[in-house]
């Protein structure tokens, strides 16, 4: 755990003079450990010597920077890593459930620094979309970073126009912070704020000086700074308290809340509870302040909430076309422009296309009580705040909040798959969470005719407890179950499919620990394809 105490923090190396761990990049430049385990080979046959004294290696450098140059991730990205220290410790943090050097994000705490910042910038090419690889690290409060803000203002000036996006618990945010950070605008970041009561700030989440984020929800309204405050559920926060940070939020103009639903992994230490009962208690809670409240409440993961695959309204942006019409939770988009959209992907790509060509767009939306009525939605400008702070960033056409779902395509995937490897039993690894998705869809449109699919749900062993995240599975689950599958089975599986999601953090197909998604089929012997799918619940 990376807790830190601001002495502590304030002793932090930067990488200035220091090394990259190699952990931090095993993710996104595998080939470095690659060379790393080449030289240590060749160090044991080898003394290197330095004016006629022998000297140890201790790490390497690249000759040429540029030689490393690849598709990036944008210029903003950088600020995601450069503190991997936190100066708060929620007893809900998922680094308290990872297991001990069980992922390789869980790196010892370290800053960047600005000249490693401008080292990047100046290795990147924004036209192209190419960098230096980044760290991967768990994510940290960046302003433990004493050169945050100047970092944020060199990378604003590398990419005028783009959405700053960061996230923070918020105990940085004092006047002079939040008014350097509007002046960067366009930005949207995440405040997890968790909660607004200065006790249990101080006695749960232990921030040790409460007020500075409970006081900042007002300058960021003060100075019209759009963002997403995002609150976890858990059993040591009172339900009340919960009700309380929502309700303050929402009257201090925060854009969207997301209300996340925990779990904890078997490495947590602390009160266990019924995931299920907890949630459900969630979940109407949620439902009851979306019904009083203006502020759309994003509850994460979102299909558990919500497991259709319809177009139903999350919320809308205060001051946005769709508040003003009066859309609200839980209505359903029936048709766009007079064309029906089956699902939220089909409802999502008709109004991006619409918002795109700036065409006003006329919705059938139906109501909880079974009415249907039309809307028309402008594209004129928003007057209010935060919407007309938002109304030119991708993703929130008309101010509309929906979650994308898994596509149609996906399944024609796992059916071009299946054709390509004449498979005739086939294993279909999806979660808990999406199962009841996959299996409506292939109930509705049959894409296997008749090969044998199975679909079934591997247990995440490896963060145990109550995890049910798909995309927190590790190769190791994914080979324990196959072979335990395998083994009850009378038959032999000619294909598994996987999706993609759980090897997604970089383009090298690695889980969390670091190992590659190639070795499932190397350990398990049957032949596995991944279906290329993005990251869906949060
Ligand atoms: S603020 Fe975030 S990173 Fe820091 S302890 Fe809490 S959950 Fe962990």
């Amino acid at each position: 755990m990376k807790l830190k105490t601001k002495d502590e923090i304030a002793q932090l190396p930067s990488s200035d003079g220091c090394y990259q761990t190699m952990e931090s990049v095993v993710l996104t430049e595998p080939r470095l450990s690659m060379i790393e385990r080449r030289l240590t080979e060749l160090l044991k046959i080898v003394q290197l010597e330095s004016k006629g004294q022998p000297i140890e290696a201790d790490g390497f450098r690249l000759r040429d920077p540029a030689h490393w140059s690849a598709p990036a991730p944008p210029a903003f990205s950088d600020m995601w890593h450069i503190s991997s220290a936190c100066n708060m410790r929620c007893p809900f943090c998922y680094e308290e459930g990872d297991p001990d050097s069980g992922s390789v994000l869980n790196e010892p705490a370290g800053m960047a620094s600005l000249r490693e910042i401008e080292t990047r910038i100046k290795y990147r090419d924004q036209a192209r979309g190419t960098g230096l690889f980044q760290p991967l690290t768990y994510i940290n409060e960046i302003f433990c970073n004493p050169d945050a803000i100047e970092i944020m203002e060199r990378l604003r000036g590398q990419a005028p126009d783009e959405v700053f996006t960061f996230v923070t618990n918020g105990t940085y945010l004092t006047e002079e912070v939040v008014e350097r950070i509007a002046a960067m605008k366009p930005v949207f970041f995440n405040f997890s704020v968790n909660s607004l009561d200065p006790h249990i700030r101080t006695r749960v989440l232990r921030d040790l000086d409460p007020e500075v984020a409970i006081r900042s929800i007002e300058l960021l309204r003060k100075y019209e700074v759009p963002y997403l405050g995002s609150l976890v559920c858990w059993p040591t926060i009172p339900w009340s308290d919960i009700e309380s940070t929502v309700r303050k939020l929402d009257a201090a103009g925060c854009a969207i809340i997301r209300f996340s639903l925990s779990a904890y992994s078997k490495h947590l230490k602390g009160r266990r509870f019924d995931r299920q009962t907890f949630w459900d208690t969630g979940v109407a809670l949620a439902r009851r302040l979306a019904s009083e409240l203006d502020t759309p409440i994003k509850i994460e993961p979102y299909h558990y909430a919500d497991p259709s695959n319809a177009a139903n309204i999350v919320g809308t942006l205060v001051g946005s076309a769709s508040h003003q019409a009066g859309l609200r939770p839980g209505d359903r988009i029936l048709s766009v422009n007079d064309r029906f959209v089956p699902s939220v992907n089909h409802a999502l790509s008709a109004l991006s296309l619409a918002a795109n060509s700036g065409q006003d767009v006329r919705l059938d939306v139906a109501r909880a009580d079974a009415t249907v009525c039309t809307v028309t939605l402008g594209t004129g400008r928003a007057c209010l705040f935060p919407a007309s702070e938002m109304q030119d960033f991708p993703g929130f056409p008309y101010g509309l909040i929906l979650v994308e779902n898994l596509q149609y395509k996906h399944l024609k995937l796992v059916a071009d798959a299946i054709r390509a490897r004449g498979a005739r039993r086939v294993l279909l690894l999806s979660s808990e969470l999406m199962r009841p998705i996959v299996e409506k869809m292939i109930e509705e449109t049959q894409p296997f005719g008749d090969t044998q699919v199975m679909i079934e749900v591997p247990s995440n062993r490896h963060f145990g407890g109550t995890v049910v995240l798909g995309d927190l599975l590790v190769v190791d689950d994914y080979v324990a179950f196959i072979r335990e599958h395998q083994a009850r089975l009378d038959a032999s599986i000619d294909l598994v499919v996987i999706p993609s999601s759980p090897f997604s953090r970089s383009g090298w197909m690695r889980d969390l620990t670091g190992k590659p998604a190639s070795d499932i089929e190397r350990l398990t012997g049957i032949p596995v394809e991944f279906v290329e799918c993005r990251p869906l619940n949060g």
